[in-house]
């Protein structure tokens, strides 16, 4: 009598642990079987102070690869949340997209702009340097030159709102600017900000393409000076409400998706302005 019973406990183990092995590949609620494949969830600094998750999609077509960042600096909440939502919602159909949503996770878990210093002071970081920033610093550019991406896209906010005067001031960065430290702007960022602003009610919440003077400790002049990869950074205004700052950074997100060439299905009613 006994043995049924644990039989009857083990069939019924079984049957727990498939179900739990089988739901978690579904990740999209819009998914269509075999037009995606979600590859994996990986760590920076796996057993470290910082251990931070980042999401690896691979479309079933080879293609374009993007890296999109969040969460550089911890208060700067709608890069996080825009990051979350296309995590949420892509089924990406060609190339790869690698996003990591809070990149400076303890600075995010306290909701401050940094820790010990500014992290996107400590590139191009030291994976034996004591202070954190700087190791995961370190295992960022290793990414990057893992996977040698064609577009790095960072999101990010500020407290200042764009005016005409920001076009003659390369030492400051404003809301509502995409950022390049390359003059003259690339045709792709000057092609993705005129396509994005379509999608955005004229006014306010217009994008502009700024020059930032080349600052050698930054996470994007690192990226374009030792890898020579194209990289832009997104600032949307902390002045507005956080629900059209999550918009705005998903249609900055998306359209740089679009213009590099990554083809995938989200649902449109996620960067719709009422
Ligand atoms: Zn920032």
């Amino acid at each position: 009598m006994k043995n049924i019973y644990i039989n009857i406990l083990v069939i019924l183990l079984i049957i727990i642990l498939h179900q739990q092995i089988f739901s978690f590949g579904d990740t999209s609620s819009n998914s269509v079987y075999g037009e995606y494949t979600f590859v994996r969830q990986d760590y920076f600094g796996q057993n470290d102070e910082y251990e931070t998750p980042f999401f690896v999609f691979k479309g079933s077509e080879p293609g374009p690869v993007m890296i999109l960042d969040g969460g550089i600096h911890g208060d700067e909440i709608a890069s996080y949340m825009a990051c979350d939502t296309i995590v949420k919602y892509i089924n990406l159909k060609k190339g790869t997209l690698i996003v990591i949503p809070r990149t400076n996770i303890i600075a995010c878990k306290q909701n401050t702009r940094e820790i010990n210093f500014d992290f996107n002071h400590a590139f191009p970081g030291d994976i034996t340097n004591d202070t954190y920033e700087y190791r995961l610093a370190y295992e960022f550019m290793w990414l990057v030159d893992s996977v040698k991406p064609d577009l790095i896209i960072n999101l990010h906010e500020a407290h200042t709102k764009w005016t005409p005067k920001a076009l003659t001031d390369p030492e400051k960065a404003y809301g509502q600017i995409v950022i390049s430290c390359i003059q003259p702007f690339e045709e792709l960022l000057v092609r993705s900000v005129d396509n994005m602003n379509q999608f955005i009610p004229a006014g306010d919440f217009t994008f502009h393409t700024h020059y930032y003077s080349f600052k050698e400790y930054s996470s994007l002049d690192n990226f374009v000076s030792k890898f020579n990869i194209k990289s832009y950074t997104v600032e949307t205004y902390r002045g507005f409400a956080i629900e059209d700052r999550v918009k705005l950074q998903l249609i900055a997100a998306l359209q740089f998706m679009k213009e590099i060439g990554l083809e995938f299905y989200i649902p449109d009613s996620i960067t719709k302005f009422k």
